[in-house]
């Protein structure tokens, strides 16, 4: 099939949409265009093994360098897009070039929220989302610094994690009463504070930072005041407080968009010929019967194959669960599913908490929405299958770790 695809953002979901396209083979003219000067690569390991220092650099990009040039792929680095013409076919990138495309691909990812407080501008404050942004925080993290995490999401306490193994004394500031709260509700996000307290770091909830200070009369981060009339002594500020869909491209063109690219199941947006793919994509879910929009690794990895079906005239729905992971000190999970708006009833624990050890599984009447496994493995698949059959299980067979999850499945 020929013709021309320009993908913008060159980010995991643009690489995994160039690389689907191949894959299935489409042989017209492909070109990629990322912001950043490096080639595609992944994120997680961003606040985790390469942050630690234990993942080597290579390890982070999704393909070896030469597989764009051998793939008939022109992947243009450094070139940021400013501008989608719908009407002439082409996006026009900051020096003024325009590309021509039959179909456009949407993945231009998700831009950290910034701190608004004075003194968020003082050097030793880093906000991470690039590979440049962990290189430079992995410098500041030395043995004995004062490090203070500005929110209690999964990346910030990935990055608390990361510090204290590196020797840091760490505090984390939270607003909600619990770290994680609004993700996982009380119950699981009480672990993580546990978890986290246990291993040296000083939680302050229910407080937000009001101003960074700097230390004397420098240009450098000396403390961070907080709204409850404390402060914390800080050599280094890392601000996770969640990132916004990078959804300007598509507004100024006049696509639809509400908290992301709004999408069909078939990642269509409001123009069939623009799709858009990873976090900015809100798209319709078949099984979850509304629209979601997820920033997480599996969905950027797995959405491009069905754009890259869609563009060759497929029918292939994206229809996989949400999925994400962390890991954080000897604690690691996933967690599969959606509890979405009406939220859950109940939380129902199969395991130990205290040792951490345990699938947690969300339920709303008597159904399986989402479920997570804590230090637990190889149990994914039975949870989908068991949220996907909507089958009303009782609490204490779920509860039972002798009881076979597939044993739970409707016969
Ligand atoms: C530190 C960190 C840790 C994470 N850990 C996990 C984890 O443990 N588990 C998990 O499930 N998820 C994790 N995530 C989330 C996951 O990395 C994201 O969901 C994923 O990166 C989304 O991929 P994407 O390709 O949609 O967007 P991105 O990775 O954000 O890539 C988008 C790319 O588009 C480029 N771009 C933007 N605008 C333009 C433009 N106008 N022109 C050209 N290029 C443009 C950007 O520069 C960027 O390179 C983590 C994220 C971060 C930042």
């Amino acid at each position: 099939m020929s013709g021309r695809v320009a993908v913008v953002g060159a980010g995991l979901a643009g690489a995994k949409t160039v690389e689907g396209l191949r894959r299935r083979g489409y042989d017209g003219r492909i070109v990629l265009l990322g912001a950043e000067k490096e080639r595609p690569y992944e994120r997680p390991a961003l606040s985790k093994g390469y942050l630690q220092g234990s993942d080597e650099r290579d390890s982070v990009f999704v393909h070896p360098a030469d597989w764009y040039a051998a793939h008939d792929v022109e992947l243009r680095e450094g070139t940021a897009v400013d501008a989608i013409d719908l009407r002439a076919g082409e996006v026009v990138d900051a020096s003024g070039t325009r590309t021509g495309w039959d179909h456009l691909v949407l993945a231009t990812g998700s831009e950290p929220r910034r701190l608004q407080v004075p003194g968020a501008g003082l050097d030793g404050v880093v906000h991470l989302r690039t590979l440049a942004d962990s290189e430079r925080l992995r410098a500041l993290l030395t043995a004995g610094r004062r490090v203070v995490v500005v929110g209690g999401g999964w990346i910030g306490l990935e990055v608390a994690a990361a510090a204290r193994a590196a020797g840091c004394e760490v505090s984390v500031v939270v607003r909600d009463p619990l770290p994680l709260a609004r993700v996982l509700g009380p119950e699981l996000a009480a672990m993580f504070a546990d978890l986290h307290r246990e291993n040296g770091v000083d939680l302050r909830s229910r407080t937000e930072v009001s101003a960074v200070v700097p230390a004397g009369e420098g240009a450098h981060v000396g403390s961070v005041e907080l709204d409850d009339g404390t402060s914390i002594e800080a050599d280094v500020v890392v601000v996770g407080i969640g990132a916004a869909p990078r959804v300007g491209l598509a507004r100024s063109a006049g696509l639809h968009v509400e908290d992301g690219v709004v999408v069909d199941a078939h990642l269509r947006s409001s123009d069939p010929r623009v799709l858009a793919v990873g976090d900015i994509a809100r798209a319709q879910h078949p099984f979850l019967g509304t629209h979601v929009r997820v920033e997480h690794w599996a969905n950027a990895l797995n959405q491009p194959a069905t754009a890259a079906a869609s563009i060759m005239g497929a029918d292939e729905p994206y229809d996989r669960l949400p999925y994400f992971f962390t890991d954080q000190f000897d604690l690691g999970m996933e967690y599969v599913g959606h509890v979405g708006l009406h939220g859950y009833h109940e939380v129902v624990v199969r395991g130990d908490l205290s040792s951490r050890t345990l699938i947690a599984f969300w339920r709303r009447d008597g159904r399986l929405l989402a479920a997570m496994n804590v230090n637990v493995w190889g149990v994914v698949d039975d949870v989908q299958a068991l949220i996907r059959s909507r089958t009303v299980i009782d609490s204490a067979r779920l509860a039972d770790p002798d009881v076979p999850l597939a044993d739970l499945l409707p016969r």
